[in-house]
């Protein structure tokens, strides 16, 4: 099968890669191509470089600063941008609560955030997860009790990613315990320096903060910081992903571990390391897979930019994409080895190397990515729906 873009999008595409050729910095670009952590310094310095240039929020309703592309447009930025080895934007704020406070936001709501979002002058971390509510979200207990023109909130949120980086966090948290779950919840955004809040990391297996646990403690919250009507919020939480929900294949970031690959395979052979005929042969079997993950998307997102219904594609893609992701990375590893070894731990980036650059962070990328079919709905989640809306089971 074959998709080309049309004269047109080609245009775009070079008009994207001209742009970060010339404004994204070699020292990021290098860090984000070998795997490595940019900082909140070098991302929010990045953001600002999009900003400037009107591309920072290409979801967003023009009138917030959206940039009015379409879906298989977007999906070219993304392309690009990933393969020029540009930082992603923080998700929290761009891709989650950005849209949201554009749809149902008041005025000062939208006034107050969505400038300070785009220029990476606030940032948001997501505030879902419960330790007993996390696949089954509606069960959540966080209670926020109104008093007069404030919630008082109460509970624990947790697997908080990046919420020691946060100005604020968008927590669901239940304002009614007396009807049906998803009835009695709301969406309210809190100052993280508000007093009662505290946050203590949680640390994965190699050392590395990967999240928070976050506690409220009697927090006083304006009833003006709500986002949407009261016992609404799952409706705005629903929407929070929107069109974004469709661009979850991952198929740029598939890109660049099909190039470290490629590299690894080329080096370990310069190297003098015999290698077996099937490892270049599964390679080839990734190429073909990603190829087919490419095709698909860019199918779905034309039929969905055409106003396509959209039912269960969201989760084929995400389960396809987050799985090619982990099948690269037990492949790379295979062929790296030992080599990516010395820099998994925390504090690592002060050990030298001992192998090429693009070992460095393999074992570390690999870990990393093992949440991609855990977080944002678990893989088997995913695949309840597909039971459900496409197998009707
Ligand atoms: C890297 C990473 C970053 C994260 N960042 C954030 C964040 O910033 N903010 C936030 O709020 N949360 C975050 N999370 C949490 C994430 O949303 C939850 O981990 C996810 O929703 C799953 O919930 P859980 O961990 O409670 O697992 P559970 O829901 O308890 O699931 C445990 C296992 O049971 C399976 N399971 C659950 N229900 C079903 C079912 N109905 N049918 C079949 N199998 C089922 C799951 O697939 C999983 O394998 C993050 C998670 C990861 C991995």
């Amino acid at each position: 099968m074959q998709y080309q873009l049309i004269a047109e999008q080609e245009k775009f595409r070079s008009e994207v890669e001209a742009f970060l050729q010339t404004e994204l910095p070699g020292e990021v670009a290098d860090k984000v191509r070998f795997g490595a952590s940019v900082s909140k310094d070098e991302l929010g310095a990045w953001t600002k470089t999009l900003n400037a240039k009107g591309w920072a929020a290409p979801n967003w309703p023009q009138e917030y600063g959206g940039t009015n592309w379409n879906l298989v447009q977007r999906h070219i930025f993304d392309v690009a941008c990933r393969q020029a080895h540009a930082p992603q934007l923080s998700g929290f704020g761009f891709n989650m609560v950005g849209p949201a406070i554009a749809k149902f936001g008041s005025s000062a709501q939208k006034e107050e955030f969505l400038p300070k979002i785009r220029n990476a002058d606030l940032w948001f971390c997501q505030g879902y997860s419960e330790p007993q509510a996390g696949s089954d979200l509606a069960s959540l207990r966080m209670s926020a009790q109104r008093e007069g023109d404030e919630y008082v909130v109460n509970g624990q949120k947790t697997w908080t990613s990046a919420a020691e980086h946060a100005d604020w966090i968008f927590c669901l948290v239940r304002t009614n315990p007396q009807v049906q779950q998803q009835k009695g919840i709301s969406f309210l955004l809190i100052d993280m320096h508000s007093p009662g809040v505290t946050v203590k990391p949680l640390y994965a297996f190699n050392g590395k903060r990967l999240w928070n646990e976050v506690f409220f403690a009697d927090v006083r919250v304006p009833v003006q910081q709500r986002l949407g009507e009261q016992d609404h919020g799952w409706t705005v939480a629903k929407s929070l992903l929107g069109d974004e929900r469709l661009l979850v294949s991952r198929v740029s970031e598939n890109k660049r571990i099909l190039s470290l690959l490629r590299s690894a395979l080329q080096a370990q052979g310069d190297r003098g390391i015999s290698l077996p005929q099937s490892l270049a042969d599964e390679i080839d079997a990734i190429e073909v897979r990603l190829q087919a993950l490419e095709m698909t998307s860019l199918r779905i997102l034309t039929q969905a930019d055409a106003g396509g219904q959209v039912g269960a594609e969201p989760s084929m893609l995400k389960l396809k994409g987050s799985q090619l992701v982990q099948d690269q990375d037990e492949l790379l590893f295979r062929l790296v080895d030992y080599l990516s070894l010395p820099l998994d731990r925390v504090g690592a980036d002060t050990t030298a190397p001992v192998g090429p650059k693009f070992c460095e962070y393999v074992a570390a990328g690999r870990y990393h990515h093992r949440g991609y079919t855990i977080a944002g709905g678990s893989s088997e989640v995913q695949y309840n729906i597909i039971a459900k809306q496409v197998l009707g089971l």
